[in-house]
């Protein structure tokens, strides 16, 4: 099997729309840029899939031997409804329906976007900065985007002139849109406002009088626009061209076409050589999506109170669902895939937990190691492909059960190799963790163990005072029973 070194990752690169190799622009540092939340909402199950599918980007790079760092932004400010820029700032809106600051909303829905990811075993990206944080950058971005002749100041607001770049490069090249067409569809259906064109975007906003999110700036108060903040935290800390771009594909356009454009006017290039999108998580085949209530939170999935899963499920189970689809396939929610995952995730521990008791031999038969670790490498080179790479970790699955069935063989050696191996695409790349370290360590779960039997005693003498109680006070205390056909199990909210 080839060194690690040796191995060569193919990149799915939106801008070019083929896979590419993956060289970085040096040596063995991987600078990757993903765009994070908008922090006005509870963070949905669509939103955690995409940070889920850059989670695991991440990883297999670090895996792999890079030095990666892995900056993911909050915004929170210069997000208007429906991107529009004539509309009102969400942070700034829910803010004034909840009667709390700015900076409240921000504070409660960043706290909330932490611990959900957390649940779900992402790791922390190595820089995370906020829009509010780089107001400066911003200014002068917009400074120096002006001196360049690619924006125009209209009564304090400042716009990217779209036309005026396109003459010298391309506007839409990302997402495939020409020009024309945009300027041909918007003619007679949209008003401009004070723009010269439909097309033209905000870098700065004049703030209203009631507008309570507002800086000061060379144009008077004024607040950035949302494409503005991640061209100047990934400039300054990855620079003005970096490795990776990331996020959900509906991020393609316009933010990402604009990103390209800002960047372009002021460097000559493109920020970043590989643009990574992630597809959407769906529910009743509609994009998951806050806006349109289409959605379920992850909470609601852990403790069971939604009125689409007919139990519970943990984030491990939910995160497997996730690595079942390839990152840029479409990906469906419903209670069946649900219950299928979970049978697949613990089909998959059980494998590798019965390698620590099977028995080893003086030959291995029916298994060639090294061909399957290299198709597991294989898999996860070819863009990331998880659904590929599970499926290979189901034939050593398979062949583990064989070996304790008496069919197969394994010697000492082989044996370390396959749980090594195993471990680290299970643990380190796919991210999944074992009950226990979910937040309940062996001793208490003999413990929970215990109450249940108990539980089921009580049923059984018909006690339902007893067994209710029993049932109440755990889910309390953040431990939801399942009652399965065979037995009863427990998730942790
Ligand atoms: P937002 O907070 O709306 O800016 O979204 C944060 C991230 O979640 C972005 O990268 C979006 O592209 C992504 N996202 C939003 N909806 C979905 C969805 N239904 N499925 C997958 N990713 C999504
Ligand atoms: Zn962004």
């Amino acid at each position: 099997m080839k060194s690690i070194a040796e191995q060569h990752i193919q990149i799915y690169n939106s801008l070019s729309g083929t896979k590419e190799e993956f060289i970085p622009l040096h040596d063995n540092m991987v600078g990757m840029y993903v765009c994070g939340p908008t922090v006005y909402n509870n963070v949905h199950l669509g939103n955690c899939r995409t940070f889920i599918s850059f989670d695991i980007i991440f990883r297999y790079l670090k895996h792999m031997g890079y030095k990666v760092r892995y900056v993911r932004n909050i915004t929170d400010a210069g997000h208007l409804e429906n991107g529009s820029d004539e509309r009102e700032d969400r942070i700034a809106k829910k803010a004034r329906i909840e009667e709390i600051e700015p900076m409240e909303v921000v504070q409660k829905y960043t706290v909330d976007f932490h611990k959900t990811l957390s649940k779900f075993n992402t790791l922390p990206p190595s820089i995370e900065p906020t829009a509010t944080g780089h107001i400066v950058e911003q200014i002068e971005l917009v400074k120096q985007i002006l001196d360049a002749g690619f924006a125009y100041e209209i009564d304090g607001s400042v716009y990217f002139d779209v036309l005026k770049f396109n003459q010298s490069s391309t506007y839409g090249k990302l997402s495939g849109r020409k020009l024309e067409d945009m300027i041909h569809n918007t003619r007679e259906t949209s008003g401009q406002g004070e723009k010269r064109n439909p097309q033209d975007f905000a870098l700065w906003k004049k703030a209203e009088a009631e507008h309570i999110m507002r800086w000061a700036s060379p144009w008077g108060d004024g607040f950035p626009g949302w494409h503005l903040e991640c061209t100047a935290m990934s400039t300054k800390y990855l620079g003005k061209q970096f490795d990776i771009h990331g996020g959900g594909v509906d991020l393609k356009f316009p933010h990402h076409e604009c990103e390209i454009a800002q960047g372009e006017a002021i460097n000559n290039c493109s920020p970043a050589n590989y643009w990574v999108h992630a597809n959407m998580l769906t529910l009743n085949g509609k994009k998951m999506a806050k806006s349109t209530g289409n959605n379920i939170l992850p909470d609601e999935i852990f403790s069971g109170e939604n009125e689409i899963m007919e139990r519970p499920f943990s984030p491990n189970v939910t995160r497997f669902f996730m690595l079942q689809a390839h990152y840029r396939s479409v990906l469906d929610f419903s209670n069946d895939a649900m219950l299928a995952s979970e049978k697949g995730f613990s089909r998959l521990m059980q494998g590798v937990s019965l390698l620590n008791s099977i028995d080893t031999a003086k030959k291995t038969t029916g298994f060639n190691l090294s061909e399957w670790r290299q198709k597991c490498y294989n898999a996860m080179n070819d863009d990331f492909n998880t659904p590929v790479l599970i499926a290979k970790l189901f034939d050593a699955v398979k062949f583990v059960q064989n070996v304790n069935d008496g069919r197969e063989s394994i010697t000492k050696e082989d044996l370390n190799k396959l749980q090594v191996t195993l471990h680290n695409f299970v643990y380190d790349v796919l991210g999944l963790t074992k009950k226990e370290e979910q937040g309940v360590n062996l001793y208490l779960e003999d413990a929970l163990n215990l109450l249940i039997e108990l539980r089921n005693e009580a049923r059984k003498c018909k006690d339902f005072a007893t067994s209710d109680k029993i049932r109440d006070e755990l889910s309390k205390a953040g431990i939801i029973l399942q009652d399965g056909q065979q037995e009863t199990t427990f998730t942790l909210k």
